[in-house]
């Protein structure tokens, strides 16, 4: 792949997740368009080599310091530098060639890289919704300061975010963010009781990481995608509604003041919002599967359950509190769907666990990135110990 300067040189962090191989995959149909500056994984150097090999980056790095060794080995061999360690992410997202930063990694992790990225004045394209949770405030504060783009990558966010166009003087009176309602929809609290990991990571209709595949099942997502909404919209918590929508063809939905609504459709593929990301503030053709309406001759709308999947009204619950609230919730999460992913805990003691930490867990009101990390590690150590 030959790069010249029309090409936008992007950072993946996290090309060997799901968000990452298909951001690859949109690049790989887009050679003129993008080139791939920067690779990371955490441990899976497998992957990351033979990325690497089509790819061609200037940097890849692995987490995961054990697979530096052979890594590197490998990769000088092709003129690809290779670093190892957390600190690395962050010093990777600066580098002069790169013009945007995808932020395709899990959980918590995404927090630093992404502050780093920001001051460095890298424009986000931001798959991983935990940072805007646990830190939304000091991160829309610091892309306002550095006045650096969040485009969001989650799809009901990339929704919203295409319905604005041509609307950002005109007032949101609210949002509905669809939700497809998981595996377990309409199911009672005394079945969800004995649901295994195997029943909990088949959802209906988009294939995704493991954590958040769990998220999806116990609504957690969409609370998380509640508070990421708040930030990148900068709204108030009674503007922001959730709707069951088992389909997944709206994605989300903007209604005016004056009541109009307006929504966003097409079939559940990431692609598309990646690629909007991607190429933002430019649309650019593809070949993706095409809505037809006669596959879909009925699109229905429920209420969420929040009194039997608690997680998304604990989401609203850490909105209202602010300060470290949420960053409490998501340490939690982090800690209890990995531990339901391991069958240390059923699938009820996700959201009980989450609650207790959320009531035990320190309160800062106007937290300092400092706040923020220590609440992350307090709640972590709280969720594990009630595990
Ligand atoms: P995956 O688990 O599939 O991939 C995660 C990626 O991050 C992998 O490359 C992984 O490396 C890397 N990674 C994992 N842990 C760490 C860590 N501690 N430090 C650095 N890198 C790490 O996740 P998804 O692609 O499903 O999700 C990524 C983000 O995008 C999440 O925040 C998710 O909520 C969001 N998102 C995902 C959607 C989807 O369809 N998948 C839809 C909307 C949002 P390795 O492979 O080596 O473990
Ligand atoms: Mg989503």
């Amino acid at each position: 792949m030959n790069a010249t300067s029309t090409e936008k040189k992007i950072a993946l962090l996290g090309s060997t997740g799901s968000i990452g191989t298909q951001a690859l995959d949109v690049i790989r149909r887009n050679p003129d368009k993008f080139k791939v500056e920067v690779l990371t994984a955490y441990s899976n150097d497998e992957l990351l080599l033979k990325q690497a090999l089509e790819f061609r980056p200037n940097v890849v790095v692995i987490v995961d310091e054990s697979k530096y060794e052979a890594l590197s080995e490998r990769l000088w061999k092709e003129g690809i530098k290779t670093y190892c360690g957390e600190k690395s992410l962050e010093d990777v997202v600066q580098m002069d060639e790169v013009d945007l930063v995808l932020t395709a990694l899990v959980g918590y992790s995404g927090l630093k890289p992404t502050i780093a990225a920001i001051k460095a004045k890298k424009p986000i394209a931001l798959a991983n919704k935990e940072t805007l949770v646990v830190a939304g405030d000091l991160i829309t504060n610091l892309a306002n300061q550095y006045q650096v783009p969040l485009l969001p990558v989650d799809s009901e966010h990339s929704a919203i975010f295409q319905c604005l166009v041509g609307e950002f003087h005109n007032k949101i009176e609210k949002i509905y963010l669809t939700a497809s309602g998981g595996p377990f929809r309409g199911w009672s609290a005394e079945k969800l009781a004995s649901v295994t990991k195997g029943q909990a990571l088949k959802h209906p209709n988009w294939e995704m990481g493991a954590k958040i595949t769990i998220d999806s099942a116990t609504l957690m997502n969409k609370g998380l995608e509640v508070i990421e909404a708040k930030w990148l919209f900068q709204l108030e918590s009674n503007q922001i509604d959730t709707v069951v929508h088992p389909q997944s063809i709206i994605h989300s939905v903007v209604q005016f003041e004056d009541g109009s609504m307006k929504a966003q459709m097409g079939l559940p593929d990431m692609k598309l919002p990646i690629q909007y990301a991607l190429a933002y503030p430019q649309r650019i053709s593809s070949d993706f599967p095409r809505f037809n309406f006669m596959d879909y001759p009925e699109l229905t709308f429920e209420k969420a359950d929040q009194k039997t999947f608690k997680n998304l009204g604990l989401a609203y619950q850490a909105l209202e509190l602010g300060g470290t609230a949420a960053c409490a919730l998501n340490a939690a999460n982090e800690i209890t769907n990995a531990a339901f992913l391991q069958d240390k805990i059923k699938f009820l003691d996700i959201a009980n666990i989450n609650e207790q930490v959320m009531k035990e867990s320190t309160f800062v009101k106007s937290p300092s990135i400092d706040d923020y990390v220590n609440c992350n590690s307090e709640a972590r150590r709280l969720a594990t110990e009630l595990l």
